[in-house]
């Protein structure tokens, strides 16, 4: 993989270009898909974002995320796009199974791919040119650096900040998490001085929910919610039937992770979700606890220290029994 800064001069060239991200993105995600998409498309370029799979209602409001193509439900179209691409542009996943039913068809491209992520351990190997930086908060902070890098700041409209803010804000837990370093902080700065309505982000994240989302999420946690004092851990493991009750969407177990970790002394947030096709699980740490090397070695995942998640094709009891051994193998990691 060659350094990103080599591709600077070749973006004046008008090329056909594909943005993807990981399977149902997230904010960070759609937003630096989106960022990059908007930026991309005033030099001239043909730009497309294709989403390997559906993502939350609640991103839509984003500028552009009308015209992104789900690969799931377009398959030919997307495929036809994909196949006319110069550059792919890879964004907040570093291995193409992240992109499930796109992978094969990724890898077989033979166009310039290029990697722009913050995740652990990426695969260099599959990109010509790309930045893979664990330190940054988030892929939309190094779209942000790849304008500025490339000289094209003054391109960052109001649209570019928001969706840039939307996944800073995402994957720093609102600036509560140690990756919001001074240089976000200036980010933020520099997108409020382009005219950026943070507020209105919040609320397009945040107040922007159906009334099953919150009924959802009480349910879950009076019902489903275990606490492991001795471990310091909590799992919280959703059935498939309770998806169905409460009509639950893509997106709407997203920010359940975060409510366990405000009782006091845990260190590990576990959420398990019966999903049809596996059994999703995330990961959340506070402290020392490594949030990918645990995802790593039980349940075929990955991700950051402290924010992590995996899969596993065993059902969903079989799937807890092997996480409550595994925390009770960890315990000296998680006192
Ligand atoms: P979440 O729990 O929000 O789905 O994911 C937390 C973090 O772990 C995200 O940065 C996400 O990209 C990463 N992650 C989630 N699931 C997986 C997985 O199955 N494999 C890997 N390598 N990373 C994952
Ligand atoms: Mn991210």
């Amino acid at each position: 993989m060659q350094p990103i800064y080599e591709i600077f001069p070749l973006l004046t060239q008008p090329r056909n270009i594909v943005i993807t991200t990981h399977q149902k993105p997230d904010a960070d995600a759609m937003g630096s898909s989106l960022a990059l998409y908007n930026f991309l498309k005033q030099f001239g370029h043909t730009v497309t974002v294709i989403s390997p799979t559906n993502w939350a209602k609640w991103l839509d409001w984003m500028p552009g995320c009308s015209e992104v193509i789900d690969y799931d439900a377009n398959r030919e179209k997307a495929t036809n796009i994909l196949n006319a691409a110069d550059w792919l542009f890879c964004l907040d996943f570093n291995i193409f199974h992240r992109t499930k039913t796109m992978t094969e068809r990724l890898k077989e491209l033979k166009c310039t791919k290029i990697l722009i992520d913050h995740h652990q351990e990426p695969d260099e190997p599959s990109f010509n040119y790309g930045i893979s930086d664990v330190t940054k908060s988030s892929t939309c902070e190094m779209v942000y650096d790849f304008m500025v890098a490339s000289g094209g700041s003054e391109k960052i409209t109001e649209e570019i900040a928001e969706c840039i803010y939307a996944g800073i804000v995402g994957d720093t837990g609102s600036f509560r998490f140690p990756s919001s370093t001074q240089d976000v902080h200036r980010l933020v700065a520099d997108l409020k001085e382009r005219g950026l309505k943070h507020s209105k982000v919040h609320e397009n994240l945040f107040d922007n929910f159906l009334e099953n989302k919150l009924r959802f999420t009480g349910h879950v946690l009076l019902h489903r919610m275990q606490v492991f004092y001795e471990f310091n851990t909590v799992l919280i493991a959703i059935p498939k039937s309770d998806l169905l009750k409460y009509h639950v969407k893509t997106g709407d177990t997203e920010g359940l992770v975060n409510f366990p970790q405000t009782i006091q002394g845990i260190k590990l947030v576990a959420i398990v979700i019966d999903r049809d096709e596996e059994r999703k699980w995330s990961f959340r740490s506070k402290g020392g606890f490594d949030c990918n090397t645990f995802a790593r070695k039980y349940f075929e995942g990955g991700g950051h220290f402290n924010a992590s998640g995996g899969r596993s094709s065993d059902p969903l009891d079989v799937t807890v029994q092997k996480f409550k051994e595994a925390i009770k193998e960890n315990k000296s990691l998680l006192q």
